[in-house]
């Protein structure tokens, strides 16, 4: 069985990251797709709220399992006996972080593979952060983010980024 990690802060899910997990799950067997707790980041939803809207947006897929881990990715994957981690990558300007990462995460776990999905065309200008900045200046979200997290993110921003 062909097992592979999705890992990202998913703050909130796009449509970018959707399209990569609908690829990744016609790959492999099973994709966890796992929230990494980064204590680096402040984001906006909660680590339940990510989770929740991944699952919503995921259901449809019978071989999707949404997970979040504040451990080692390579310790999260080996947990799961996943022998990829699933990457997409959008520009250049991805590519450097995400081949040292690779690169180290071999150095600790040489059974484990990162394998990279070049993000489609029409979302390699897409981030959560994007999303955030279009949410705050009312733009129409439908471009960006799945419809069924859509008044969410809007109703979030209009707290000004707190939960109310
Ligand atoms: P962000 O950079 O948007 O904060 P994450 O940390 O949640 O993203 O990203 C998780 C993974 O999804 C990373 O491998 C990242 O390169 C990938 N990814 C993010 N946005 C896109 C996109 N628009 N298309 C393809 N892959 C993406």
């Amino acid at each position: 069985m062909r097992i592979a990690v999705y890992p990202g802060s998913f703050d909130p899910i796009t449509l970018g990251h959707l399209n990569i997990i609908k690829r990744a799950v016609r790959i492999f067997d099973k994709v966890y797709v796992c929230v990494m707790v980064n204590s680096g980041k402040s984001p906006m939803f909660t680590l339940d709220e990510r989770m929740e809207f991944i699952r919503r947006v995921t259901e449809r897929f019978g071989n999707v399992e949404v997970d979040c881990s504040d451990k080692l990715l390579v310790d999260y994957a080996v947990s799961k006996n996943a022998t990829v981690i699933v990457k997409g990558l959008r520009a250049v300007s991805d590519f450097e972080m995400e081949f040292h990462m690779a690169l180290t995460n071999k150095k600790l776990c040489p059974d484990i593979d990162t394998v990279f999905l070049t993000a489609s065309e029409k979302y390699t200008y897409l981030s959560s952060t994007v999303v955030k900045e279009m949410a705050k200046y009312g733009a129409d979200l439908t471009k960006f983010v799945p419809r069924e997290i859509i008044d969410d993110i809007i109703e979030r921003v209009s707290t000004g980024g707190k939960k109310s």
